[in-house]
């Protein structure tokens, strides 16, 4: 080359400073921007930083700007920019491409991974016999494995992690070296000669206190898929806690497991050998395929097929359940379980004694656990922060999550909009917390039901953990108005922190909008259990006028009084009795189920504290509603979970058309009137109509109900958006209608798509209104 041509060049040099934010951490993504810069001929570094990754890329015009093309679209598999930003700088003429150290940066604040699970490229090691980590369950690479749940502290950085007690290997040292390698930077990076290891023990040696020695020899796994074949019910640790498994097939296992966990109706997860497994028992979409094998492996509810000669799972997994949850395995681990097993499908579910949280540790095993497992299938690899399953489901070939949990906490949900920094601690059931910064809001994963002291423990926890991963302050808490939730509780007695009280339902609502980078005002449908007002009563059928700031309560479902508080959760017929009374008086002396089912002096009770309103509270619940619809038609008249009533009714209903009468009355302020509903649906049943048909048209009325709701919001407020929301819209069912019925009128939809419709999403909404407050 001309020496003139060459200084040319010099001067047409470019350089850039690139700044990311994003999924940019712990994901592979400095080895592929080092890759891209060698292959475009570009010169520079990249690093990592508290608030992502910084470049700078020299070279050409031509190269830079195929390299910064690169960059964006072809990202590895767990990466995502959120954001981007570049800038030119002064070229320095520098050669050669590099990794350089981390630098912390105060401020902004990276991501920290969620866990993903073992990628293509890993499961096709762990099963090829010349691999030298052939069978071995702790495989990963950047593209896969535990993130999450084993870091300690960021950056993420294997020293601050609980891979810190296995030093690697020549072998594995030389691979976390090499930016060529798909194990470069792999934090977890493990092989037989060097990671973590298993430990078979059986409850009889846990009891006696055997100590666990940690191998890695394929005889474990072999041994614990034969105690599985033979029907043993094994507590299996896993990556962000233990599961209780034992054979799906096997209906004495798993009655045997139901007893043990004194879970008498509650439908089991279950997880299938591979997709073809999957597609013999249930109905699958598209959008359901993909999720069960996305790196998020969340458990997906997919309807059973009908034709259950074509299933081979045990009765007893989802009674009186339409769906099944199922998930793929997402560990080499549970890939193992299913190597030449005789089984294609385990109940998979986390292990913990009735309401408390899932447990993770190897020393709580025994304590917790004993009891209810026959063998213990330990790791040494410590779980750092525990993480239940996911639980998913699709609503128009899109995410509809049920349970936000491993997988996707603690990706950060972009509110494309800058918020200060705020905590909101939830509700109680399904409790999730939340944290905002920047223009993000960290919402935590499932905590499960704040009603008893180590779930409040696990609360600390976890906010412990996302504070300092995430570098966050908060300068106020938002909390329920509920005045004894333990979350309101710990807003006003030991955050410390200045404190705003959210309505439960508006909180809905704002998480909803939240959801889908709403502002302005929306037309806000509410639908849920138990949620309080701000007049002291019991909300949950609630048709709002709001936006961030403010709610109007426009109208709700008519106040039924119910009696005797919780009990009337978990006694469904009580919501019979009390809808009974108040729409059709005649309908006591009827030959309903209930009558018959229920004992007289209890009915005879409760008529007398409902008729002299003695410990009766009034309510507006729509899922209160759904209770009495399922006693008065007899399918459930007392649960073992929460919903189980509505679930049961949802799964009985036919695709009958046709609607019962209601009334909306009122004007501006509107009261809805199913005593017409409940005469029409007394009068049918008697009259021997299935209870199939009767629940479907059920199902249609409170959709038709909320359609003529909104309707009379667009005429007095002028409003076009209907947010809808609350753990009713759990039932997709009343979800598919409703999204009908508004549509064929104009309306403008949005159902939620990233976080869950019941109270797990229920911080979302209370952190962004609060935020809006500050
Ligand atoms: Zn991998
Ligand atoms: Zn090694």
């Amino acid at each position: 080359m001309p020496h003139g041509c060459n200084w040319r060049n010099e001067m047409d040099r470019l350089r850039r400073r690139i700044e990311v934010q994003g999924a940019v951490q712990g994901v592979g993504f400095r080895p592929f921007v080092y890759r891209t810069a060698q292959r475009a001929g570009i010169s520079g570094y990249v690093l990592n930083c508290s608030a992502g990754v910084i470049i700078e890329a020299e070279g050409d015009e031509l190269s830079v700007a195929r390299f910064l093309e690169t960059l964006q679209d072809e990202l590895p598999p767990l990466a995502r920019i959120d954001d981007i930003t570049i800038a030119p700088a002064p070229p320095s003429g520098e050669r050669g491409f590099a990794i350089r150290e981390s630098r912390a940066t105060s401020g902004k604040f990276a991501f920290v991974p969620a866990d993903a699970a073992t990628c293509p490229d890993c499961l096709r090691e762990l099963t090829s016999p010349s691999d030298r980590r052939f069978h071995y369950p702790f495989i990963n690479c950047t593209n896969c494995g535990p993130r999450y749940t084993i870091i300690r502290d960021v950056p993420y950085d294997r020293s601050k992690t609980t891979m810190s007690a296995f030093r690697m290997c020549p072998a594995c040292q030389v691979e976390y070296e090499d930016p060529s390698n798909r194990r470069f930077h792999a934090e977890p990076n493990a092989c037989p000669e060097c990671g973590p290891g298993l430990a078979l023990l059986s409850a009889g040696e846990m009891a006696a206190g055997v100590a666990a020695i940690f191998e890695t020899s394929p005889e474990i796994l072999a041994r614990a898929r034969r105690l599985l074949e033979q029907g043993s019910i094994l507590a299996v640790k896993g990556l962000g806690g233990f599961h209780l498994a034992c054979s799906a097939t096997d209906d004495r296992a798993v009655s045997l497991l139901r007893e043990r966990k004194r879970r008498s109706g509650k439908a089991f997860a279950i997880m299938v050998r591979d997709l073809d497994a999957v597609h013999r028992l249930c109905e699958t979409s598209a959008a359901d395929c993909k999720l069960l094998q996305s790196a998020r492996r969340p458990i997906v509810l997919m309807r059973c097929r009908t034709d259950r000669n074509a299933s081979t799972v045990s009765p007893s997994v989802a009674p009186g359940n339409d769906s099944l949850g199922v998930m793929l395995p997402y560990t080499p681990l549970h890939h193992l379980l299913f190597e030449g097993s005789a089984y294609d499908a385990l109940v998979m579910t986390s292990a913990n004694l009735s309401e408390e949280p899932i447990v993770s540790r190897n020393e709580d095993a025994w304590p917790r656990l004993g009891g209810l497992a026959d063998y213990f299938l330990l790791h040494n690899r410590d779980i750092q922060t525990r993480v239940d399953d996911s639980v998913v489901r699709t609503f128009e070939g899109h995410l509809y999550p049920v349970r936000r949990s491993r997988g996707f906490a603690p990706d950060p949900v972009d509110l494309h909009m800058p918020v200060p920094e705020v905590l909101a601690c939830g509700g109680e059931l399904k409790n999730t917390l939340c944290l905002t910064k920047d223009r993000y809001a960290i919402l935590s994963p499932h905590i499960g039901d704040l009603e008893n002291l180590e779930t409040m423990e696990f609360f600390r926890e976890v906010l412990g953990h996302l504070k300092r991963f995430f570098r966050v302050s908060p300068k106020a808490i938002a909390h329920d108005l509920h005045p004894n939730y333990l979350s309101t509780r710990y807003a006003l007695e030991e955050s410390g922190l200045p404190a705003v009280g959210v309505q439960h339902h508006h909180a809905h609502i704002a998480s909803c909008m939240a959801d889908n980078g709403l502002g302005g005002r929306v037309i806000g449908v509410a639908l849920d259990g138990t949620g309080y007002g701000t007049d002291g009563k019991i909300w949950g059928g609630e048709f709002l006028a709001c936006g961030f700031d403010t709610f109007d309560r426009r109208g709700h479902l008519r106040y039924v009084p119910l009696a005797g508080g919780d009990a009337a959760v978990r006694q469904p017929w009580r919501s019979a009795l009390a809808y009974l009374r108040d729409s059709c008086e005649a309908a006591v002396n009827l030959p309903l189920p209930l009558f018959r089912d229920i004992p007289e002096r209890d009915v005879r009770f409760v008529t007398t504290m409902l008729a002299r309103g003695i410990q009766t509270v009034d309510t507006s619940s729509c899922g209160r509603l759904f209770d009495a619809v399922s006693s008065i038609l007899g399918v459930r008249h007392e649960t073992t979970y929460e919903g189980q009533a509505a679930i049961e009714l949802e799964a009985a209903a036919s695709d009958a058309p046709g609607v019962y009468p209601f009334e909306l009355g009122g004007d501006e302020f509107f009261a809805l009137d199913l005593r017409p509903t409940i005469a029409a649906i007394v009068k049918e049943f008697a009259a021997g109509t299935s209870v199939p048909d009767i629940s479907a048209r059920f199902h249609r009325t409170v959709a038709r109900l909320t359609r003529d709701a909104c309707l009379r919001i667009r005429e007095s407020d002028g409003l076009t958006r209907v947010c809808l929301s609350g753990g009713t819209f759990q039932n997709l069912r009343l979800l598919r209608h409703t999204v009908d019925e508004l549509r064929e009128s104009g309306f403008g939809v949005f159902v939620h798509h990233r976080v869950p419709a019941n109270d797990g999403g229920l911080a979302l909404g209370q952190a962004v209104i609060a935020s809006h407050l500050q």
